[in-house]
C-alpha cells in the first residue's frame, strides 16, 4: 500500500518509533531510523522487511543536523514523502524543582525538532503534492499531570504546530495529523514504573496496575504495533481529508 513512497521515523531506535518504522515497511515504505539508541539493532529489526532501510543519527536538539537528516533523505531515498515527529524524552519533576537543562532538552525534542523538521520536509511534499506528516504528541497535549510541565508545554505546542501547519496546506495533498497515545509500554514508561515501584515499595506488576488505575479506564497499554497501524491509516488514501487532528488512543485517559 505504502510501495514506492519513503518515510522519515525520528526516535525509532525504540519502543513507539520502532513499531511505526517496522509497520510502514511491512506496508512496503522505504524508511530512514534516527534516535540515540541501538541502531544496529533496529536497522536489523526494520531491513526484515524494507532491505533499503537506512539510519540517520541526527540529534533532535540541533536544527543544522535536522535538516541535514530531511536532505539525506531526500538525496539517498529519493524524496521524503512520509515524516513522522516521535522522538522523545520526560522528566518528572515539579515546576520549582526542575532542571532548566531538562526543560530546555524537553521543548528542544518533543516541540521544536518537528518544526525543523517539518521545515525542511514540507517544500518537497508539496511539490510533489502529496505528503503525510504524523506528529506523535500524547495525551499529555491534550490534558495535564503534575510533575510534567516540560512534557505537557511541548505536547500541547505540537498539537498547535500540527492544526497552524494542517491549516496552511489544506488545499493541497500535504496532510498534518497529530496522534496522542496513553500509556504504552516502553523504555520511558518503564522508568516511570521502576521509579514508582521504588517510590511505593511495590514489585512492578503492582506498579503497572497502579499506573494504569489512576489514568487510564481501559487498564490496558496501548500496543506500539497499534500506533503502527493508526500511522498507516493516516498515510492511506482513505485518511485524505483527515487534516489537523488530535487524534486520541489513550484508553479513554481524555474521555473522563
Ligand atoms: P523511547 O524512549 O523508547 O524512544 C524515544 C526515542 O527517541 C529513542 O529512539 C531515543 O533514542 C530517541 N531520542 C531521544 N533523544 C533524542 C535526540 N536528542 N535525538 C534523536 N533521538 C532521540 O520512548 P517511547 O515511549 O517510544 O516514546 C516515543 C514518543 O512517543 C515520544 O515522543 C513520547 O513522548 C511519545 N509518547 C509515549 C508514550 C508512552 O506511554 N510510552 C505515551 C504518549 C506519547
Amino acid at each position: 500500500m505504502l510501495t514506492g513512497k519513503t518515510a522519515i521515523v525520528t526516535g525509532s531506535t525504540s519502543g513507539i518509533g520502532l513499531a511505526i518504522a517496522t509497520t510502514l515497511a511491512m506496508k512496503g515504505a522505504r524508511v530512514m531510523l534516527n534516535g540515540f539508541g541501538d541502531a544496529e539493532g533496529a536497522l536489523a529489526q526494520v531491513r526484515q522487511h524494507d532491505p533499503g532501510a537506512i539510519y540517520h543519527g541526527a540529534d533532535m536538539t540541533r536544527p543544522d543536523e535536522i535538516t541535514d537528516m530531511v536532505r539525506t533523505c531526500e538525496s539517498l531515498l529519493g524524496r521524503c514523502d512520509i515524516l513522522v515527529n516521535n522522538a522523545g524524552i520526560q522528566h518528572v519533576a515539579l515546576v520549582e524543582d526542575f532542571p532548566v537543562e531538562r526543560w530546555d532538552a524537553i521543548i528542544a525534542i518533543n516541540l521544536s525538532s518537528a518544526f525543523h523538521a517539518m521545515r525542511a520536509a514540507l517544500p518537497g511534499m508539496k511539490k510533489r503534492n502529496w505528503g503525510r506528516v504524523v506528529n506523535v504528541s500524547s495525551v499529555h497535549g491534550l490534558v495535564a499531570s503534575g510533575g510534567k510541565s516540560a512534557y505537557v508545554t511541548a505536547k500541547h505546542g505540537m498539537i498547535g504546530l500540527t492544526k497552524a501547519a494542517a491549516l496552511e496546506n489544506a488545499t493541497t495533498g500535504v496532510t498534518i495529523n497529530a496522534i496522542c497515545p496513553g500509556w504504552v509500554l516502553t523504555p520511558l514508561v518503564q522508568k516511570q514504573l521502576d521509579d514508582r515501584a521504588a517510590a511505593d515499595q511495590v514489585n512492578n506488576e503492582e506498579a503497572t496496575r497502579r499506573l494504569l488505575a489512576e489514568k487510564q479506564p481501559s487498564l490496558q497499554f496501548t500496543t506500539p504495533e497499534a500506533l503502527g497501524e493508526l500511522v498507516v491509516f493516516l498515510c492511506s488514501p482513505a485518511a485524505q481529508n483527515v487534516r489537523g487532528v488530535a487524534w486520541n488512543i489513550d484508553g479513554g485517559w481524555a474521555a473522563q
